[in-house]
């Protein structure tokens, strides 16, 4: 099919999936969780070889693949997520009578999703954000992956079959295969109303490029990964240095480093510096290097290893050794915090194992540090209780600059939640006020709509006046679930 055809039943197979009810449309994700399921020991070996990813990670992710399905089937059964929201008339308010208004969220129409190579299930083909576009009611137009092509295959294969058992039509989801050029050429078809891409910030910043030279600008949203710095403060490092140090190298290692959440820089005080250090090469001993990827993001990893090795201001605790054109070998290097704010460069993710720890004298030189962090997905912050107390105003700095703050543990590992936050101001994201994991993904692929005066007979389910769907809405400005 060429791109207009593609387009053409998307359009259509919307138009009509759309004004299905929410029990519908998550009727039509269980099955789909449930093929996926089904076909485990087929679809595991599949990306286990595409990957170079181990077999129980990879079935991990097809849990979590299926639960993710299965959260955005349960919350557009339930419904609420629409926000509706009524204003009823009010015809003897003086000195104007108010019209009867009633806003809720419907879908954006077709939508273009580009899959991640670094999750060939749980980010690609029936991943978040093609699921959250289903959910939403959109139909979904997806690029494979070239690292995973027949995983992809196979997904859109489970998809398609749960589309047939569903009785929906075929054109809600087509697979596009191909580089760059077919990807370029969805983006900017007129009928595309949005795209979602993880991956890298070149390919996320043409896609964003891209979508706002069209006629007709699209939202594009583009999760480009960021370095999650770790804050650690003087005396929870001092009480917890051998745990802490754990944590990180198991965090900064975790799928050789292929994590948007990997943790690439870490704040230490000079005072305990020496001692962490020591506990990060002991604990760096027992990780082998194992295969990322694919050579193309092997070659990414070791050309940013390369460039930083050229920078005098770095003293190398661990190098990338051995370098091998598949095997990440996990790297850590150590910089001055006063050499470290003079030059941006040292805030660019390296995707892999690599970190810089980052010595500071003094926690008063962090303010710094966090007026001139780039955005991030996640800050972390290790700190007890009453160093916590009084650094408020570095803690107000930090919530500017991350879609997560933690202060516990590591930020690799995101939990698919209604609570949850996958996004954050530029660079790691094109659009801050959304997430690409939890329930709320489910609102970039929505748009506001209200009705004024619209006879009730014509008025979707969810604004009726009797709440036939039983949903929360706000009426009056009022939560209720009348
Ligand atoms: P990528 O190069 O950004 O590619 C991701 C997808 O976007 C692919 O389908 C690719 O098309 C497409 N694409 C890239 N640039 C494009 C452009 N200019 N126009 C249209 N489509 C474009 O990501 P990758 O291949 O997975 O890995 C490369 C680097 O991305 C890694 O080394 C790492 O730095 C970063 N990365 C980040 C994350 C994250 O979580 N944010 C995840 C994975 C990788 P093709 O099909 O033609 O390749």
């Amino acid at each position: 099919m060429n791109t207009n055809s593609i387009f053409q039943v998307a359009q259509e197979a919307f138009l009509f999936y759309k004004n299905l009810s929410g029990k519908e449309k998550g009727a039509f994700l269980d099955k789909l969780a449930d093929i996926l399921e089904s076909q485990r020991a087929e679809i595991v070996p599949l990306a286990v070889r595409e990957s170079n990813l181990p077999e129980g990670r990879i079935n991990g992710e097809l849990g979590r693949t299926t639960g993710q399905i299965r959260l955005f089937a349960n919350l557009v059964k339930e419904g609420s997520w629409v926000e509706a929201t009524i204003d009823p008339a009010l015809p003897d308010r003086s000195p104007l009578p108010r019209a009867d208004i009633r806003r809720f969220l419907t879908p954006l129409g077709p939508v273009v999703v580009f899959g991640a190579s670094n999750f060939p299930l749980a980010f690609s083909t029936a991943g978040g954000d093609s699921i959250s576009a289903l959910a939403a009611g959109c139909s979904l137009i997806y690029k494979a992956h070239p690292a995973h092509p027949e995983t992809s295959r196979k997904v859109a294969a489970c998809i398609q079959e749960a589309l047939t058992a569903s009785g929906l039509p075929a054109g809600l989801f087509t697979h596009v295969e191909g580089g760059i050029a077919e990807g370029q050429a969805l983006v900017q078809h007129p009928l595309a109303k949005a795209v979602a891409f993880t991956g890298s910030h070149a390919g996320g910043m043409a896609l964003f490029q891209l979508a706002n030279q069209r006629e007709e600008p699209i939202p594009v949203y583009a999760e480009m990964g960021s370095v999650n710095p770790i804050f650690c403060f003087p005396n929870k490092l001092a009480q917890e240095t051998e745990s802490l140090a754990k944590a990180f190298i198991a965090s900064l290692t975790l799928g050789v480093g292929q994590f948007c959440t990997n943790p690439g820089l870490i704040f230490v005080p000079a005072s305990q510096a020496k001692a962490f250090e020591a506990l990060l090469i002991e604990e760096l001993k027992g990780i082998a290097a194992a295969p990322m990827l694919h050579p193309g993001i092997a070659q990414a990893y070791y050309d940013s290893i390369q460039y930083l090795e050229s920078r005098e201001e770095l003293r190398w605790i661990k190098v990338a050794d051995p370098k091998h054109l598949l095997n990440g070998s996990a790297a850590l290097a150590e910089i001055q915090v006063a050499d470290w704010l003079k030059d941006k460069q040292f805030q660019k993710e390296v995707f892999g194992s690599f970190a810089l720890m980052v010595v500071y004298q003094d926690v008063a030189e962090l303010a710094e540090v966090a007026k001139q962090l780039h955005g991030q997905l996640t800050i972390t912050v290790w700190a007890e209780a009453e160093e916590l107390q009084s650094q408020l105003f570095l803690i107000n700095l930090l919530e500017e600059k991350c879609g997560r703050l933690l202060f516990k543990g590591a930020p690799t590992g995101v939990e698919v939640g209604h609570a949850m936050q996958h996004g954050g101001p530029f660079p790691a994201t094109t659009a801050p006020n959304s997430t690409s994991v939890g329930a709320y993904a489910i609102k970039r692929f929505a748009r506001p709509i209200a009705f004024q005066d619209m006879p009730s007979g014509l008025l979707p389910d969810a604004l009726q006046d009797h709440n036939p769907l039983g949903i929360w809405r706000q009426v009056n400005g009022i939560v209720t679930m009348k």
